[in-house]
């Protein structure tokens, strides 16, 4: 099989200089791959002009709506998936994290881009700021599309999830990407994204192909590119010194490798379910995908006097991990990847050997199903450094493969454990075993400036507990220093990486044409009806409704107390009332001002609208006391289309004044109106 790249619009093979991959286990030649010939300029050419306006053209949740088809579809040939990915080396549950990791990744950020973005194509960041006196002339970050191309590096190790984890952010920011995967495993990779792209469900130029090296690409970069790059270190630095990247400024993220700890508390010891679940995640973390994991554990940071007994229950528990063939369904771990990474791995264990004792593992281990000689296997190795004081390759080697050194601190003392986690030197990610919560959070605080993400496993939340390695969606993935410096997912964040961030300032009105949010000081528009009886489609941004007045009585706030339950004395108690420094005597209850609100506001007959379905931001800004009369401002603020639903979300922007003119209380009240006048039972 000849791999092929997708260059604009067409598949191309490559001309010359082709890479043999082979399959890990039999050595078999599974296929070549080049990119030699490719037109890098053309490809960004194509993304500029081709696929970024045709994703600018849509709104997020079309984008969201996308991504969602793309999981549906990708999960009919999941099989077919799994069939190929045995020849990277990976036994059924490593493709499990890989091909399903990678789908759910896309179905999470199809979730997230239709709940947490608006129906627009202009995300607004943040509150508007009030920059002048009067309130003409006000302050609003925005985030709009980059208008070049996201090129996208991907590790060997995770052929699909390691691209669909970045498309995800980057289609739903509106970006065409250009995905380069690792040539080593790229016949996995090419699969998938040739399903995606016979589904037709992205635009064209959405996304494009490269199965071989990037020739030239970078020269042609620009400050509307990004680089999102996940691999080794020194990589990353030859990249990320490219004079285009540098003079161009181009957006340059980097996952690379990193060396992870997992510390056992002091209270953990042999006999508690802390102690288990620690030797269960130090061989989980050591063998699935053979240890080939960013995030894998390489140091387990454990008390001094408890050495002993980790290294005993990880020995028998490594004892029965049965290493060969990983289409057989009694192998537990398959080999590395490529001949080249077994060599590899080897070299930085015998670095490794110079400080740390090999106190499981070795040169003559069985394999199962397969030739030892042909595969890449190696096995999985523990370490343990006795003395620490001078050791340095266990902070600083990384054996990228089923490898874990056990580190002992000084008993209870946890600044060492902290230090000895610290000395990776910036790490993706962490763990803690502890059931003492206090443990917890001094590990977790020690070890936070130095780590992506960090994870607290005891009894209790084991069961649900995601593991030491996950990367997730929702969180972050990246990690300070040595791990490249670089951030990636972590729900919203993820697809703001692919955004330009912009502070626009100008009157209220300005801000709103360019958000299509109303700001508090624009036009308040004259709906001619009350607003509740307009359908969705037929709503203006600005349209207001201003109530008649209610006067507040000392009634009022006993019958709400009666009725509520809420007899507090600042309520209720006049003596008690005029004690409070801010009262000063007995005030109505915020949530009867809201109450009221509504009251004035509502207008009762069916309608187009359907629900109220929250309150966002509500704040009481001054008491109301009895004999105080109020009145509400509604404007609609904001609204969100439901094709699908035949209806959407409407944010009112809603204040609550008294007879003075004060504001008394303020939020945004937030409905859902059909797009019908009168909606159909
Ligand atoms: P590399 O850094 O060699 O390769 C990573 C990616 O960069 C591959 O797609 C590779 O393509 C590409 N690449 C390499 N050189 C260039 C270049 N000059 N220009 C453009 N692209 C380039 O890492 P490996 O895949 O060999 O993995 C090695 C190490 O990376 C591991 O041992 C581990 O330490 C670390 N790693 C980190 C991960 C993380 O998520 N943080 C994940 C996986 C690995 P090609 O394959 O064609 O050379």
């Amino acid at each position: 099989m000849q791999l092929q790249s997708f260059v604009s619009g067409k598949w191309q093979a490559g001309t010359r200089n082709f890479i043999t991959l082979r399959d890990a286990t039999t050595n078999e030649v599974i296929a070549s791959a080049s990119a030699e010939g490719i037109d890098f300029r053309a490809m960004l050419w194509n993304a500029r002009n081709v696929g970024g306006p045709n994703l600018r053209e849509l709104t997020f949740h079309e984008r969201a709506a996308l991504l969602k088809a793309v999981a549906k579809m990708l999960t009919e040939y999941k099989d077919e998936f799994y069939r190929l990915s045995y020849a990277t080396g990976a036994t059924k549950s490593d493709s499990w994290v890989d091909i399903d990791g990678g789908i759910s990744t896309l179905f999470v950020y199809a979730s997230k881009g239709t709940r947490e973005l608006p129906n627009s194509r202009v995300y607004v960041d943040g509150n508007v700021e009030l920059l002048s006196k009067t309130g003409s002339f006000v302050g609003q970050h925005i985030c709009v599309p980059l208008e070049g191309a996201a090129v996208h590096i991907n590790a060997f190790n995770f052929p699909v999830w390691g691209m669909l984890e970045k498309l995800a952010p980057t289609l739903l920011a509106g970006v065409p990407a250009i995905v380069k995967p690792a040539t080593a495993t790229s016949y996995l990779t090419e699969q998938v994204f040739r399903r995606i792209i016979d589904s037709g469900i992205l635009p064209d130029g959405a996304i494009q192909l490269i199965c071989g090296g990037t020739g030239d690409l970078f020269d042609h970069l620009t400050c509307q590119d990004v680089v999102s790059f996940t691999g080794s270190a020194s990589t990353a630095l030859k990249l990320r010194q490219h004079p285009v990247i540098m003079r161009q400024s181009v957006r340059f993220t980097a996952e690379t490798d990193s060396l992870n700890s997992s510390i056992l508390g002091p209270d953990a010891v042999p006999g508690t379910a802390e102690f288990d679940l620690f030797i269960k995640e130090v061989v989980r973390e050591m063998t699935s995908k053979a240890g080939q994991k960013c995030t894998a554990i390489r140091k387990a940071i454990v008390p001094a006097d408890r050495a002993h007994d980790v290294i005993e229950a990880l020995r028998a528990a490594l004892g029965k991990i049965a290493v060969g063939d990983p289409r057989l369904e009694n192998v537990r771990m398959g080999p590395v990847a490529s001949a080249g990474q077994r060599r590899e791995v080897l070299d930085q264990v015998s670095k490794l050997r110079q400080e740390a004792e090999v106190v499981h593992g070795g040169d003559k281990f069985e394999v199962v199903g397969a030739d030892a000689d042909k595969g890449a296997f190696v096995p999985p190795t523990l370490l343990y450094c006795r003395d620490t004081s001078s050791a340095d390759a266990i902070h600083s080697v990384e054996a990228f493969g089923p490898v874990c050194t056990v580190v002992p601190y000084a008993n209870a003392n946890l600044g060492e454990a902290v230090e000895l986690a610290r000395r990776s030197g910036g790490s993706l990610a962490g763990s803690i075993f502890t059931a003492d919560n206090q443990v917890a959070a001094r590990l977790v605080l020690g070890m936070a400036p130095f780590h992506g993400r960090l994870v607290v496993i005891n009894s209790q939340c084991a069961k649900e507990s995601t593991g030491h390695g996950s990367p997730l969606p929702h969180l972050i993935h990246g990690g300070p220093g040595r791990a490249g410096g670089g951030e990636e997912m972590g729900g919203i964040r993820g697809v703001m990486h692919y955004m330009q961030r912009t502070a626009v300032q100008g009157t209220p009105d300005v801000i709103a044409a360019v958000t299509g949010r109303w700001v508090k000081g624009g036009r308040q528009l004259d709906p001619g009806v009350h607003p509740f009886r307009k359908p969705f489609g037929d709503l203006a941004i600005g349209d207001t409704f201003n109530s008649g007045e209610r006067e507040v009585t000392i009634e009022d706030i006993e019958r709400f107390a009666e009725l509520s339950g809420d007899t507090f004395y600042a309520h209720m108690d006049e003596a008690a009332a005029a004690r409070n420094p801010l009262f000063g005597g007995r005030v109505a209850h915020g949530y009867f001002l809201v109450a009221a609100a509504a009251g004035l506001f509502v207008d009762p007959p069916y309608g187009p609208v359907l629900a109220n379905y929250g309150i966002d931001g509500l704040r009481f800004t001054k008491p109301v006391k009895p004999g105080d009369r109020i009145k509400v401002r509604l404007t609609c603020k904001e609204k969100s289309f439901r094709p699908s639903a035949g209806h959407g979300e409407v944010r009112w922007d809603t204040e609550i004044t008294n007879q003075n003119g004060e504001s008394v209380a303020s939020y945004d009240v937030l409905t859902i109106v059909s797009d019908k006048a009168i909606p159909d039972a």
